[in-house]
């Protein structure tokens, strides 16, 4: 057996042709504004490629660029202009932060309303509680991909490993609310193959590449790599060693090419929500 790929990147594509056709059909375009401080090399490419994946579905893009030297409370004075702004829906803050600034209280600033990036205490607290709220995007469209090859989540059994606020606690809950019984691994879960092999859905985000082997991996799994890393030989990896899980899994997803291009396809999509949510239109979110 070998595993079907799950095309993150073409389905994204997909997506943001969907989202696309909702754009058109509003009375105003959606607006994202995207702050970054300092000139970190990584964040500026992220931010340069959320600004133009938002002008391509038709959303207003606005990008602030503040040097590094900015001081926190320039930052939560922009951050409150924005969510003064009408014409400004989502608010993301890049993160990394300098170390000067404290990212929590940042974060804590931003209308919940225009919290497109799903961080804000209030959305995660109605995540947890099972109310309507914006969603982190990489666990969003992890969600989405697993459903695009999964007709059914109910009654399987889900580990995720790795516990961040922006990956794998959302992700957890998101396989909760979808019927999964959910394990959550971490650094400290002892004899970790032996855990993760129970998983009908297995979802990587750790940061440690190729943690998950063979040997982690129930046949026919459904295998989600979140994980970014960068090889000795400069190329990306995952947190999956995928040559050896692929003949095993049933499906997965590759780095690159897997959930990466989701991310910025489900902040759009965040976007048109909280442009609905804020202007009480009612729209049909794409998946
Ligand atoms: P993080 O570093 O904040 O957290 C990693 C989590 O994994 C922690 O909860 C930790 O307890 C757990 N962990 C670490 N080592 C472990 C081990 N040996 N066994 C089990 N669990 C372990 O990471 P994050 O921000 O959630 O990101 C995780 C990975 O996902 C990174 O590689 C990151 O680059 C990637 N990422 C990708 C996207 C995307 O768009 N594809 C978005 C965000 C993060």
């Amino acid at each position: 057996m070998t595993a079907q790929l799950i095309d993150g990147k073409n389905y994204a594509a997909g997506l943001r042709a969907r989202l696309a056709d909702v754009v058109k059909k509003l009375p105003a375009p959606p607006g994202l504004a995207v702050v970054i401080v300092g000139d970190d090399p990584a964040s500026t490419v992220y931010v340069r490629n959320k600004g133009k994946a938002a002008e391509e579905v038709g959303f207003i893009s606005r990008t602030l660029r503040l040097p590094e030297t900015t001081t926190h409370d320039d930052l939560l004075e922009e951050v409150k202009k924005l969510n003064a702004d009408d014409a400004i829906d989502g608010i993301l803050v890049q993160l990394p932060l300098p170390k000067h600034i404290d990212s929590q209280q940042v974060l804590n600033a931003i209308d919940p309303a225009k919290d497109v990036d799903g961080f804000h205490p209030m959305n995660i607290g109605r995540l947890w509680a099972g109310l309507p709220s914006l969603v982190p995007c990489t666990p969003l469209g992890s969600l989405i991909l697993i459903k695009s090859v999964l007709p059914t989540l109910s009654g399987l059994h889900a580990v995720v490993v790795g516990r961040s606020n922006i990956v794998g606690k959302p992700m957890a809950q998101l396989l909760l609310q979808n019927d999964c019984t959910v394990t959550i691994a971490h650094s400290r879960t002892a004899n970790l193959p032996h855990v993760a092999r129970v998983a009908d859905v297995l979802v990587a985000a750790v940061g440690k590449p190729q943690l998950i082997t063979a040997d982690g991996v129930k046949p026919g799994a459904v295998v989600i790599d979140v994980g970014i890393n960068r090889g000795t030989d400069g190329k990306l990896v995952g947190d999956v060693d995928f040559n050896a899980v692929k003949p095993v899994a049933g499906f997965i997803t590759p780095v690159p090419g897997g959930v990466g291009p989701m991310t910025i396809a489900c902040l759009l999509r965040n976007t048109l929500q909280a442009y609905g949510a804020r202007r009480a239109i009612t729209l049909t979110l794409p998946d």
